[in-house]
């Protein structure tokens, strides 16, 4: 017997109607590319949506077909968001900071048919355009004042083409499960890979980011964005906004140390999301202007994810500027929320620094994750936070096959997909990411964490950044290698930095040697290149 409830599908249009009916002045402030801060609101955002909706068409755009952004977080590109997957065309973002080559294999992989841009982008939209032969557009997301003198084929502007189209627009009844929008992963190894959304994953997977124990966004918050809308729907954080109505704060291109705290003041926010690198360059803007940030700003809530977060930086946030850190984790295959790190009632005994080893871990997974740890053989392991395997999931926003390859089995016999990362599960349900399967250095038949190491080593006050790979030993198979980036002006040999591990990290996993380094190789997602760094170190000599 079926329920007699409503059969209303879960679509991106109706989030973003309910945000127009609801919270229509609920504003959206964006660092533009040309500079100055705009303001808008979710009102005016639904209404610029409608007449991008209704140019799409008149371009031809029909449910299905891809739509590229090439663009940093501002409110164009929230009107892209809703405009283009509204109206039932899959919008397809795009990570600027991949290789030209990656851009161009990844818009004809997608078979994109127009592709917005930033005009920081313009330089690359003019490298590529000539090799990507099917884009019938590149459309500046500008005035036509700025773009005059572009020298781009089948240039657009996007402010005539919303001129030139009227407001009146009825979303389309799409099916739940159609595709809304697709992202790549940065492809570490090989060629990225297509991970393609669904409304309904898109919808129940923000519900998760508003929701009190996911990242708990209100209409009483101020929340600035900055992680990126080009990397996996910037955490589902567009949506998740219109969802519950909270001014968002976006941006734009200055992800720098000076920037981000200006827009952290100026807009009183209190819920700030990114990875821990944006977070290292606002700590040394703080801390060379000696600024005083538990006093000026109104943060309360960091949520960080993408890589671990070291126990520095969540310290910092609580005593410099009086915000606890959510620490998350989660991929792009996951859209991306997988688990969120809250304290539970019983930890309220336990003291500061138990409790500190309960927020450096990653966290619980919401309703609509289910995680299990097996062995290389597929053997589900135990959850007593000991047991290290290999991290599956399974869920209603976490990925079935990838774009373009729905005839390879991804999934294994229970329908859970591998992560590629390496875990252990508590009894209380809490997950600890010791390593990327590839990353994670086997030592005698032992495996040692590079993470756990790389955290030790980022406590020390003079340590900018590290990074811990595994070198070839004749004896162990592999040993640890700490590569070190200095802070500025701070002198740190390698026995200090020895001696500073020295009792911090189990005697067998201490690194056998320290390198010194001006700086690390990032991926376009900003997570240390661990393959480049076992290249550059592959015939490192270890004392
Ligand atoms: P890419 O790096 O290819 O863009 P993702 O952004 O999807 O891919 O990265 C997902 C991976 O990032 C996870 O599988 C995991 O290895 C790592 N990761 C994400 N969050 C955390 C975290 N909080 N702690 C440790 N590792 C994390």
């Amino acid at each position: 017997m079926l329920g007699l409830m409503q059969d209303q599908p879960l679509v991106v249009s109706h989030v973003l109607q309910h945000a127009e009916r609801n919270h229509p002045n609920a504003e959206i402030v964006s660092r533009t590319v040309e500079g100055p801060v705009h303001r808008t609101t979710y009102g005016d955002v639904a209404r610029r949506a409608r007449r991008l909706a209704n140019a799409m068409t008149a371009l031809g755009i029909r449910p299905g077909d891809r739509v590229g952004t090439l663009a940093w977080n501002t409110y164009r590109h929230m009107e892209i968001y809703f405009g283009v997957s509204g109206m039932g065309a899959v919008l397809h973002t795009i990570n600027p900071r991949l290789f030209p080559e990656q851009v161009e294999y990844i818009v004809n992989h997608a078979q994109d048919e127009y592709v917005f841009f930033d005009m920081t982008f313009a330089p690359l939209i003019a490298k590529v355009a000539p090799l990507l032969p099917n884009v019938k557009g590149f459309i500046a997301m500008a005035d036509r004042l700025t773009i005059n003198g572009l020298q781009i084929p089948r240039l657009m502007c996007y402010e005539d083409l919303l001129e030139g189209a009227g407001e009146e627009y009825t979303w389309p009844e799409l099916d739940e499960r159609s595709a809304c929008s697709l992202c790549y992963t940065s492809g570490t190894t090989g060629n990225p890979k297509g991970v393609l959304y669904s409304h309904r994953s898109t919808v129940l997977h923000s519900m998760a980011m508003c929701s009190a124990d996911g990242a708990a966004l209100a209409s009483s918050d101020s929340v600035m964005v900055v992680v990126p809308m080009f990397h996996v729907n910037a955490w589902g954080l567009p949506y998740a906004g219109a969802m519950c109505g909270a001014k968002l704060v976006m941006p734009g291109p200055a992800l720098d140390g000076a920037s981000v705290y200006n827009l952290l003041r100026n807009e009183q926010v209190t819920l700030a999301l990114g990875v821990p690198t944006v977070w290292l360059m606002l700590f040394q803007h703080v801390e060379v202007m000696g600024l005083n940030p538990r006093s000026e700003l109104a943060l309360r809530r960091v949520a960080i994810g993408g890589s671990a977060v070291p126990r520095a930086m969540v310290e910092t946030f609580m005593n410099k500027f009086g915000a606890s850190v959510l620490h998350a984790w989660g991929m792009t295959e996951m859209s991306p929320l997988g688990t969120l790190c809250r304290l539970l009632p019983k930890h309220d005994r336990l003291d500061a620094e138990a409790q500190m080893q309960v927020l450096l871990k990653q966290g619980r997974a919401p309703y609509g994750v289910e995680l299990r740890i097996t062995d290389p053989e597929g053997n589900v392991l135990p959850h007593d936070g000991k047991a290290s395997g290999l991290l599956k999931v399974r869920g209603p926003w976490i990925l079935r096959h990838y774009y373009g390859a729905e005839n390879e089995q991804l999934l294994d016999k229970d329908g859970f997909f591998d992560t590629g990362d390496i875990a252990n599960i508590d009894a209380d349900g809490y997950l600890q990411i010791t390593d990327r399967a590839k990353d994670v250095i086997k030592s005698g038949g032992e495996w040692i964490s590079s993470i756990d190491l790389e955290n030790a080593a980022m406590g020390h006050a003079s340590v900018a950044e590290a990074a811990v790979i595994g070198v070839a030993h004749p004896k162990w198979q592999e040993r640890p290698l700490l590569i070190v980036v200095r802070k500025p002006g701070t002198e740190l040999s390698r026995n200090d930095m020895l001696a500073y591990l020295d009792g911090k990290v189990a005697k067998w996993w201490m690194p056998d040697d320290v390198a010194f380094v001006e700086e690390l190789p990032h991926t376009a997602t900003g997570k240390v290149q661990k393959l480049k760094l076992r290249e550059q170190f592959r015939h490192y000599r270890l004392p």
